[in-house]
């Protein structure tokens, strides 16, 4: 192993790679443009017997991993949703790295234990969050899903799942849109609901739950004998960013006494804009809610953003301490009692880190920016004769298909077409959905370091690469 001295050096010269790689971010092809198996055949068979130097495990860092990776922080990523980082939250996973603190109770580091409790009030003040909630981070947005499941069986079987099993248990219905993450049909299954049990609510031309639907489906439900438990609700979904009617399910949720999961994954970052606060009428009556600073605030993973009106239902379901981990501090939050894991990195330095560093109005601007060129981008689409925009773009993220109006053949090879040539040109990457069984491609406008040109560029692009197919 090495000593501090080199450490030093090597971290010195990481550092200027780290500074050199942002800066010249856009000449490398955004989509890792590898074959599979092509990164394994050139690493050992087995590991070295002995130590080798950091300069050549670096050297092959450059050249067998890089060819190997999809640049999330290049500004035009504009496939899934952006997992973004920002210099500041950079600079404090190298701290964490450093300091490598579990943060399990908060006897195991105080200040990150405090640090967390306070960053998750910043962010309830910064996205005008019901005040009484209360906050804890988890790894992602699907884990918190299955908490908040978890917890809502919990609740709702006065805690007798969690001791017996479900045996002689009522059978719970559990309700989302048919636009729903998949990780909502994960946490059915791995809570021990049961696919069987969801139920995939039809949406409407905007792609957001039909509330008389639910309505149908509850009663039918009911008649059968199942207990409904909980209905997730999403606030930008992962097709269209299309938002549920919040107001309305919240309260179809409190007459039917279930419990209310609301999913803002990634666009829970825009209620950071008074014009977005629309998207969260009703969520005061939600029981949990998750966001996800990891993909749209400029926060590296991992870091979920999840807040529970009642914390003791929370701490009732996940609480287990054996007696080695008993501390006899009050007052205090231990969050491997708010969720899964025992051990936690320390993950509300980075958020500390970015909040400071951007200022409420500076994460406001970049976002503000992001939603208007994605809202000029869906214009421009819908201006141009040869191509169709296929849902509405309330946030960053533009679905649409390109439509030449003689083209007799089959479109959504043509669609399919016209995204592998975008992708494998490395400038740009790009990714598709199915809409009522059409194949639609999806650009999703947010990247940190993106700038205006970047999304003409990505346009521009496109309609280059469309008039070269025939
Ligand atoms: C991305 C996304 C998720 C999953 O997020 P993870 O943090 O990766 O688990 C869940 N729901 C929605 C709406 C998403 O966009």
């Amino acid at each position: 192993m090495i000593n501090s001295e080199e450490f030093r050096q090597h971290a010195h010269q990481l550092v200027d790679w780290m500074a050199d790689y942002f800066n010249n971010i856009r000449d490398y092809p955004v989509k890792s443009q590898v074959a599979p198996g092509a990164i394994m055949k050139q690493l050992p068979e087995s590991p070295p017997l002995q130590g080798e130097p950091i300069q050549d495990i670096f050297e092959d860092f450059k050249k067998i991993i890089l060819p190997g990776i999809t640049h999330w922080q290049h500004p035009n990523f504009h496939a899934y949703f952006t997992g973004n980082s920002s210099y500041p939250s950079v600079l404090a996973e190298m701290l964490t790295a450093t300091l490598a603190a579990q943060c399990m109770l908060w006897e195991t580091s105080p200040a990150a234990a405090e640090l967390e409790q306070k960053m998750l009030d910043w962010l309830k003040q910064l996205l005008l969050l019901p005040e009484d909630w209360s906050g804890v981070i988890q790894d992602t947005a699907s884990t918190a899903t299955l908490v908040a499941i978890i917890s809502a069986r919990e609740w709702k079987s006065d805690w007798k799942i969690n001791e017996r099993g479900f045996t002689n248990q009522e059978r719970f219905t559990i309700y989302c849109s048919a636009q729903a993450h998949s990780s909502v049909s994960k946490a059915v299954r791995i809570a021990g609901i049961g696919l069987g049990s969801l139920r995939k609510i039809e949406v409407d031309d905007q792609f957001a739950l039909i509330p008389d639907k639910l309505i149908a489906q509850l009663q039918q439900d009911l008649k059968a004998g199942f207990t409904p438990l909980l209905t997730v609700a999403t606030i930008g979904t992962t097709g269209t960013t299309a938002v549920d009617p919040l107001a309305e399910i919240s309260e179809i949720c409190r007459e039917y006494g279930l419990w209310l999961h609301v999913d803002a994954a990634w666009a829970g970052t825009a209620l950071i804009l008074p014009e977005y606060r629309w998207m969260s009428s009703g969520l005061e009556h939600a029981d949990s809610f998750v966001f996800n600073p990891h993909k749209w605030m400029f926060t590296n993973f991992d870091c979920s953003a999840y807040y529970v009106k009642n914390p003791e239902i929370l701490k009732k379901s996940f609480t287990l301490i054996p007696e080695y981990l008993k501390t006899g501090t009050k007052g205090v939050n231990n969050y491997s009692d708010w969720g899964i894991q025992l051990g936690r990195r320390f993950r509300a330095l980075k958020l500390w880190f970015v909040i400071r560093n951007f200022g409420g109005d500076g994460l406001r601007k970049k976002v503000a920016e992001h939603v208007s060129w994605a809202k000029q981008l869906a214009e421009k689409v819908e201006r141009h004769s040869d191509f169709q925009l296929m849902a509405a773009a309330p946030l960053g993220a533009v679905c649409f298909r390109y439509h030449p109006q003689s083209y007799q053949s089959d479109i959504n090879q043509l669609n399919r077409e016209l995204l592998n040539k975008v992708n494998q040109g490395g400038k740009a990457y790009i990714t598709h959905t199915v809409l009522n069984g059409t194949y639609v491609l999806r650009l999703v406008v947010g990247q940190t370091y993106q700038l205006k040109e970047d999304i003409d560029n990505a346009w521009a692009l496109i309609q280059e690469t469309a008039a070269e197919l025939k």
